[in-house]
């Protein structure tokens, strides 16, 4: 593929989200929660885990222990067996407690709503703080995640797999109005369409937007 200017590539992007905002048009975060404390939570529940089974897990915790003020009295083997079915459970757990401890005893009971400070916050990456910031505190954020890294390489956007470059690759060629919504975008097609190593490019939306349609490279 030739080199691709970045005024071309803002076009060619802005037709891809255009194109996926019509075929799925309820894309949104699939994870429950009625409080940024209770998405952050979930966000880090979330990791190597389907976001199905932390809401089941999420239902049952977040009904008895809503606040971070909850996690923070709630013993740390108390929050292991509650969330034990989506794995990783003693790393989760300790994230879990000591994010709430920190919230509660440096923030005053409220999330941060700064990347920056976010990060700061134990067991919080980028992509969860992204997801926070963006999905709640409404703050335009790119979420990087396995979906968003493979199919925008697919889409020769880029070739990288570092989050934090892709991160700032896409924020130059996406429209910021879309900067939230695009991860929930490629998570639909990752999951329906451009499924890692099978993808059905013939059942493709942006398949003429793509330099890897399968038959063309
Ligand atoms: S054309 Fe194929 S490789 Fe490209 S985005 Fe669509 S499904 Fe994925």
């Amino acid at each position: 593929m030739p080199v691709e200017s970045l005024i071309k590539k803002k076009v060619r992007m802005e037709k891809i989200v255009t194109n996926l905002k019509l075929e799925y048009p309820d894309s949104k975060c699939s994870l429950r929660y009625e409080s940024s404390f209770q998405l952050l939570t979930a966000t880090i529940l979330s990791a190597q885990c389907t976001d199905e089974r932390v809401n089941k897990v999420t239902k049952r915790l977040f009904a008895n222990y809503p606040t971070p003020q909850d996690f923070v009295m709630l013993p740390i083997g108390t929050i292991k067996k509650e969330i034990y079915s989506t794995g990783f459970y003693n790393n989760k757990a300790k994230s879990i407690k000591a994010m709430a401890e920190s919230v509660v005893n440096e923030y005053g009971g409220s999330l941060p709503n700064t990347l920056n400070e976010m990060v700061k916050l134990p067991g919080v990456g980028r992509k969860t703080a992204n997801v926070v910031l963006g999905n709640i505190q409404g703050i335009p954020s790119i979420v990087v995640d396995t979906h968003v890294t493979r199919i925008t390489n697919l889409l020769k956007f880029l070739k990288t797999k570092n989050a934090v470059k892709i991160e700032t690759e896409l924020s130059k060629i996406i429209n910021k109005n879309d900067w939230t919504l695009f991860a929930h975008l490629l998570i639909d097609h990752g999951r329906a369409v451009c499924i890692a190593n099978r993808p059905k490019c013939n059942k493709c939306v942006i398949s003429n937007l793509c330099p890897s349609k399968l038959g063309e490279t």
